[in-house]
């Protein structure tokens, strides 16, 4: 199998572009934050806090998460239910951010992310894909931009879907999110040592993703 890992940082466009390379490559596009976006959903709608191991712990044995594909999409289905279209929310992310340093939810999605890596081709991106889930994954690129752009960007992008935002504190959001996801003890965000750095401040979306075409065409992919 050939697999793909995109690394980076919240908001540095690691699923527009792992989207779009894996559609170039027929390839498929697993999005490791939403499968902890969904964990973190479900800690919501129980009442969990994040501080709170020991139930967190409790809810990875009663938290059944699956992947789905329906017309190419990924779909996360929570004990069956399809909870993708709530998976975005800012309050899902940051107890995602808080929730994704217990040891239980890692390995729980780890492994999940292990299986379909060893069934299909795929793209996977997170934070941990180069370092931890796939270490022998062929291609890996540590992809990020400044603090400040991609808080531009998920401001451009809520705005686009109506929704009201506030671009000092999305930034505020992101800088907290990155020193947890920088800082947490097991798996912390950090680009792998055979990792490519690609800083797609200046970039296009379409620059960044020929250049990692490029670099798949280099190794062979
Ligand atoms: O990428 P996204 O913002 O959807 O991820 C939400 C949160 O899930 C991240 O802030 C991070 O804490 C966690 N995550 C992780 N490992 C991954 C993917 C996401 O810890 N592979």
């Amino acid at each position: 199998m050939f697999n793909i890992a995109i690394d980076g940082p919240a908001g540095a466009g690691k699923s527009t572009i792992a989207r779009r390379v894996a559609k170039a490559l027929s390839y498929i596009y697993v999005d490791t934050g939403a499968m902890y976006r969904a964990m973190a959903l479900y800690l919501i709608r129980q009442g969990i806090s994040p501080q709170d191991e020991r139930a967190i712990q409790e809810a990875c044995a009663s938290a059944r998460i699956s992947i789905a594909y329906v017309d190419g999409e990924q779909q996360v289905l929570l004990n069956d239910e399809n909870v993708t279209p709530y998976l975005r929310q800012e309050a899902v992310g940051n107890m995602a951010s808080a929730s994704s340093g217990n040891r239980k939810v890692r390995e729980k999605l780890v492994e999940l992310q292990q299986q379909l890596a060893a069934r299909e081709n795929v793209v996977m991106d997170g934070r941990d894909i180069g370092t931890q889930v796939l270490p022998e994954a062929q291609v890996k690129i540590y992809l990020t931009a400044s603090a400040h752009t991609r808080a531009r960007r998920r401001f451009l992008e809520l705005e686009q879907k109506g929704l009201t935002a506030d671009l000092k504190q999305i930034e505020e959001d992101i800088n907290q999110r990155d020193y947890q996801d920088m800082h947490r003890e097991i798996s912390p965000l950090r680009q792998a040592e055979d990792a490519v750095l690609v800083d797609s401040s200046d970039m296009t979306i379409d620059e960044v993703v020929e250049a990692i075409l490029s670099l798949c065409r280099e190794r062979g992919v």
